[in-house]
């Protein structure tokens, strides 16, 4: 049974001021957002609102703040973020509650994304004491090479709310590791988390200036003229290929490093020799992580003509079991959407798929009654005219459409403007491989239905992105190279 009491004392005491330069304070108009439970649409709380002036001032806290930070040895930064790891755990309980009370995903789900969110800290604690250079005769022998790398600079981040603690220690954990200052924007519908993070990393010893957080309902507003001033000499943001783009114009006119985790468009094959459990154990996974609104989302299921009918009736078993409700409750298994909006979008991609002749296998519309939820759905012999195969779903529908031959299969796949993640089914190794190598994704999950792991590189192709996060390559993005050339 949900605890409200337990509820309204955590969101009370949760920080809901800007953070800026070591210190929370409101808004310099004094404005507020409201923040909303998605499973209730009732207002959970209200956060500060931002001016274009307050994002200044957080921009000049972390320029301020950049020379010494950059100063501090990879030793003291790894003890910073190695003692915020720490702190995520043990605040977890907290922590998932907050998530949940604010994004709607279930209560195991937030604690899932805690521990992901803490890991990227603990890997990029590693990572800071592993920053390397080079030392190198040159051809001729008559000279040296010198190669060594420098933190890049203030920097601008910007995350979406569907994970919205992990996305900021997959942007954070780096930076910090490499010696850059930040001022990060989280999307106004879940600032929650990132306020508690702050609140962490102060704790955990992070110099005043070093993070900056700003909640805003003018977006564009508060963060172009950051981007266009060339003060900041990074931006890295995580959400939709449309913003994005926006965002690399800006960022172009002062030739800003950019590194950009945008819009997902999975697909997920199954090919005649899978496994057909394990092929719907991971396609379950596959699509239902995060209730379907994730990046990696397995977007358009193509699945060989011959098991199809066999396949679909056991992953639609599985999503019409699926406990639908609020987050807070033990029982749920899916959660609410994050707002109306992507209520009703999800709603009328199903409903154009079925007018264009796609079968319902379970689920099709959202209950009725209070909160954005949507009935776990699975349609098949969707056509491939259907919106769902060009665009971002982000709930729990699995479309599936029928496959004859491998290179069939490949081509769907690759027809399509992303190239985040791709899933591939098939027991045979020859075909494992073919098939990955031909795929045109940033990563590709192979017999499996979850790849995201903070020790991998994390992006995509496509317009899906630029650069990597996690793996050895994520502190790479916050990293400059100098090369220092000496005749000996
Ligand atoms: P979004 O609308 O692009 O928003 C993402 C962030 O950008 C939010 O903080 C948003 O703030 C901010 N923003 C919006 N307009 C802006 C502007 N003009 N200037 C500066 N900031 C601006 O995306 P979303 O709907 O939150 O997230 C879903 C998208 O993220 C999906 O496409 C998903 O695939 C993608 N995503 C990608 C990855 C990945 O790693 N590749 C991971 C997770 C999600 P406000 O909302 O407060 O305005």
């Amino acid at each position: 049974m949900a605890d409200t009491t337990r509820e309204a004392a955590v969101i009370g005491s949760a920080p809901n001021q800007l953070f800026i330069d070591g210190e929370w304070v409101d808004g310099s108009e004094g404005k507020k957002i409201d923040v909303l439970d998605p499973s209730t649409g009732d207002v959970l709380c209200q956060i500060a609102d931002a001016t274009p002036a307050d994002g200044r001032r957080a921009l000049d806290a972390a320029v301020k703040a950049q020379k010494d930070f950059a100063a501090t040895s990879p030793r003291e930064r790894a003890d910073m973020l190695r003692r915020a790891f720490e702190l995520l755990h043990e605040r977890i309980d907290d922590l998932a509650l907050i998530m949940t009370l604010e994004m709607g995903k279930p209560l195991a789900e937030s604690r899932g994304e805690i521990v992901y969110a803490a890991e990227f800290f603990r890997h990029f604690s590693e990572e800071a004491t592993r920053i390397s250079g080079n030392y190198q005769t040159a051809p001729a022998g008559n000279a040296r090479f010198i190669v060594t790398k420098q933190p890049v600079g203030p920097c601008i981040l910007i995350t979406p709310w569907n994970f919205p603690m992990a996305m900021g220690t997959r942007k954070l954990g780096p930076a910090i590791a490499a010696g850059c200052t930040s001022v990060i924007k989280p999307a106004a519908q879940t600032p929650l988390s990132m306020l508690a993070l702050a609140a962490i990393l102060k704790e955990a010893g992070v110099p005043d200036g070093v993070v900056n957080v700003v909640t805003t309902s003018n977006s564009g507003g508060v963060m172009e003229p950051l981007i266009r001033s060339g003060d900041a000499r990074k931006i890295s943001f995580t959400g939709s290929t449309e913003v994005g783009v926006r965002l690399l114009e800006q960022a172009a006119e002062k030739v800003l490093r950019s590194s950009m985790e945008l819009g997902g468009n999975a697909p997920f094959l199954v090919f005649p020799d899978a496994d057909l459990d394990e092929a719907v154990a991971g396609a379950m996974a596959a699509k239902m992580r995060n209730g379907g609104e994730a990046c990696t989302a397995a977007n358009r299921m193509y699945v060989h003509k011959d098991i199809i009918g066999e396949f679909g009736k056991r992953l639609s078993e599985k999503m019409g079991a699926l406990v639908v409700g609020r987050g807070v409750e033990d029982a749920t298994q899916v959660g609410p959407l994050i707002d109306a909006k992507q209520q009703g979008k999800v709603a009328e991609l199903v409903d154009d798929a079925i007018s264009q002749g796609a079968t319902v296998l379970t689920g099709g519309s959202a209950p009725e009654g209070k909160g954005f939820f949507f009935t776990p759905t699975v349609l098949t012999d969707v056509p491939t005219s259907a919106r769902v195969n060009k665009e971002e779903i982000f709930g729990p529908v699995a479309p599936l459409i029928s496959f004859s031959s491998e290179a069939e299969a490949i081509e769907l796949a690759n027809n399509s403007e992303f190239g985040l993640i791709s899933y591939v089914f098939t027991k045979d190794l020859q075909r494992a491989f073919r098939v990955s190598e031909a795929i045109e994704s940033g990563m590709v999950g192979l017999n499996q239905g979850i790849v995201s792991n903070p020790a991998a590189p994390f992006g995509g192709m496509k317009s899906s992105g630029l650069g990597r996060e996690g793996g050895s390559e994520g502190i790479e993005e916050f990293l400059e190279t100098k090369y220092i050339g000496m005749p000996l």
